[in-house]
C-alpha cells in the first residue's frame, strides 16, 4: 500500500498535533510532506525531529527567522518557508494527496481553498472557511473532484450517520433533519448576569473538549454552534430549516441524522477530536485512533433545547444564514475580531454578539458573487466591529 502524503496546516495548534498523534501510530499508511504554524518555533522544532517533513511553513516571518536558526542549529533536514503564498504551495504540491485544513479563523481560507481547486483530499477542521465563501468553495470542490470529509466531530459524526452514497439529495436520502448537539460550553448553566462578568479564563474552561482559545470561547458564546450550523448547510446542502441544535452537556452523542421513517441514526463516542480525525485520515478503514472504547455503565445522557436569549449568536448565526449573501462572512469576521478583544480583556463578553449584530446591521447585502468580493467584507467587518468594540471598551 502506497502511504498517504499529507500537508497538515495548523500543524502546532491542538487540531494538529491529534492529527499528528493519529499519524504517528500508522508510520506504514502516512508520510508527512509539510507542517504549518505560526509562532510556536519550539513545538514546530519536535514536530519536525518526530516526522521529518519536506517543509515547514512558518506564516510570521519572525517565526520563519527564528525556526531558520534552530533547524540550521541542529542539522534538521528541513526546508523553512513563511508567509500565505507558502501555505497555498505546501497544500497543492503534486507529492500532496491529502490535505488537514486546521488554521484557525478566516485566515485559512486562502491554502484551504487552494487544496480544493487542486482536487486535494480535504479534511476540514476550519469551518471559517466554510462560513466565509461555502458557496465557492463547495463549486471548487465539485469543479476539481477534490474529497471533503469533515473533522468537526458533529459533522464527522453526520457524515458517518448518512448513507454513503448521499449527494446532498435529502429526499432521495430519505433524510428529515441533522441534528448537531452542542455541549452548552462552561455557561450552560450560568444566569444572564453571571454571563455578563464572565473572564477570558472562564470562557476558555471547556467541560468536555480541549481546544484552542478561538473556538473555546466561540463554544462558550454558542457561536461555535452557529459557525457549525452554517457549516452543516454547505457540506450536506441542508436547508436552514433542515438543521436542528440541541443542547446534550455530556458530549457523547457528536451530532444524529433523523429520517423519512422516524429512524435517528446517531454516532457515539469519547470526547476525542482523534475519533473523527483517524476516520477521516483513515477513510474509508477504520484505523487505531488510541482512544478507548465508550464507558456507558452508569451514565446518564440528557438533551435540552438551547437558549438563544443568553447566548444571541447562536441566532445571530441562523438569521445570518436566512439572509445569505455576505452575511455570514460578516459574522465570521466580527465574531474573530470581538473574541480577540475579549480574550485580551479589553471587551466584555455580551460585547461579543453586540458586535456582530450592529457589523451586520451595517453590512449584510453587499456583493459576495467572488472571492475578492468575500475577503473585501471580511476586511470591512472588521474594521466595523472594531470600531464599535472601541465603545465597548
Ligand atoms: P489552535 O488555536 O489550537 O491552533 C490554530 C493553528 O493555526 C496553529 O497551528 C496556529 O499556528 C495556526 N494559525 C493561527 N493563526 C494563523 C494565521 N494567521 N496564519 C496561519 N496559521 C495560523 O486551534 P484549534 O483548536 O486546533 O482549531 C483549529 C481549527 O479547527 C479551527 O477552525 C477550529 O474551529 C477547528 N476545530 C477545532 C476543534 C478542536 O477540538 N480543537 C474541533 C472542531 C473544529
Ligand atoms: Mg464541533
Amino acid at each position: 500500500m502506497k502511504p498517504r502524503v499529507l500537508t497538515i496546516l495548523g500543524a502546532t495548534g491542538t487540531i494538529g498535533v491529534n492529527t499528528l498523534d493519529v499519524v504517528a501510530r500508522h508510520p506504514d499508511r502516512f508520510k508527512v510532506f509539510a507542517l504549518s504554524g505560526a509562532t510556536q518555533v519550539e513545538r514546530m522544532v519536535e514536530q519536525i525531529r518526530t516526522h521529518r517533513p519536506r517543509f515547514a511553513v512558518m506564516s510570521e516571518p519572525a517565526a520563519a527567522a527564528a525556526l531558520r536558526d534552530r533547524v540550521t542549529a541542529e542539522s534538521l533536514a528541513v526546508e523553512v518557508l513563511e508567509g500565505a503564498t507558502a501555505l497555498a504551495e505546501v497544500s497543492i504540491a503534486p507529492e500532496v494527496d491529502t490535505v488537514m485544513a486546521a488554521i484557525v479563523g478566516a485566515a485559512g481560507l486562502p491554502a484551504t481553498l487552494a487544496a480544493a481547486q487542486a482536487g486535494k483530499r480535504i479534511l476540514l477542521a476550519n469551518k471559517e472557511t466554510l462560513v466565509v465563501s461555502g458557496q465557492l468553495f463547495m463549486d471548487a470542490v465539485a469543479a476539481s473532484g477534490a474529497e471533503l470529509l469533515p473533522i468537526d466531530s458533529e459533522h464527522n459524526a453526520i457524515f458517518q450517520a448518512l448513507p454513503r452514497d448521499f449527494d446532498g439529495d435529502f429526499q432521495r436520502a430519505g433524510v428529515r433533519a441533522l441534528w448537531l448537539t452542542a455541549s452548552g460550553g462552561p455557561f450552560r448553566t450560568l444566569s444572564a448576569e453571571a454571563i455578563a462578568a464572565a473572564t477570558p479564563a472562564q470562557a476558555v474552561a471547556h467541560p468536555n473538549w480541549v481546544m484552542g482559545r478561538k473556538i473555546s470561547v466561540d463554544s462558550a458564546s454558542l457561536m461555535n454552534k452557529g459557525l457549525e450550523v452554517i457549516e452543516a448547510r454547505w457540506l450536506f446542502n441542508a436547508r436552514p430549516e433542515q438543521i436542528k441544535v440541541v443542547v446534550h452537556p455530556q458530549s457523547i452523542v457528536h451530532s444524529m441524522v433523523e429520517y423519512a421513517d422516524g429512524s435517528v441514526i446517531a454516532q457515539m463516542g469519547t470526547p476525542d477530536m482523534r475519533t473523527p480525525i483517524a476516520y477521516a485520515l483513515g477513510f474509508p478503514e477504520r484505523i487505531d485512533a488510541g482512544v478507548s472504547g465508550l464507558e456507558l455503565m452508569g451514565r446518564q445522557l440528557t438533551f435540552e433545547a438551547p437558549d438563544t436569549a443568553r447566548f444571541p449568536c447562536l441566532q445571530l448565526a441562523f438569521d445570518a444564514l436566512a439572509a445569505g449573501g455576505n452575511a455570514a462572512a460578516v459574522l465570521n469576521a466580527a465574531n474573530e475580531v470581538a473574541v480577540a478583544r475579549f480574550l485580551d480583556g479589553v471587551v466584555p463578553f455580551p460585547a461579543i454578539a453586540a458586535s456582530i449584530a450592529h457589523a451586520l446591521d451595517t453590512l449584510a447585502g453587499g456583493p459576495a458573487a467572488t472571492l475578492d468580493d468575500l475577503l473585501e467584507t471580511d476586511r470591512q467587518a472588521r474594521r466595523v466591529a472594531g470600531a464599535y468594540l472601541e465603545t465597548c471598551a
